[in-house]
């Protein structure tokens, strides 16, 4: 578990450098230590959390590997090429 105050989230997504799909990341905030901070400082946290709420709205799910911003999915008619063990290291496949 991440104790952090941002946590990330992960999508299987399109990435235009790679030409593959890929596990995306994306800077997410870890809204239940916000909540506690919220608590804490008896309501002033909360204007961080909202901060940081919008920002991860604007952020982008990366691609691990070279950092572009990836897309939902992918061109129409884009098939993935033959499968190659070292290219899809992030899979959690184990
Ligand atoms: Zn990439």
């Amino acid at each position: 578990m991440g104790r952090g105050i941002m946590g990330v989230a992960k999508q299987r997504r399109y990435c235009p450098e790679d030409d593959r799909m890929v596990l995306a990341e994306k800077q997410t905030p870890n809204h239940l230590l916000h909540l506690l901070l919220s608590v804490l400082t008896l309501g002033v946290w909360l204007v961080v959390w909202i901060i940081l709420i919008i920002g991860a709205d604007l952020g982008a799910y990366r691609c691990p590997h070279c950092g572009a911003r990836t897309r939902s999915s992918p061109p129409w008619g884009w098939k993935p090429r033959r499968r190659r063990r070292d290219e899809y290291e992030e899979e959690d496949e184990d």
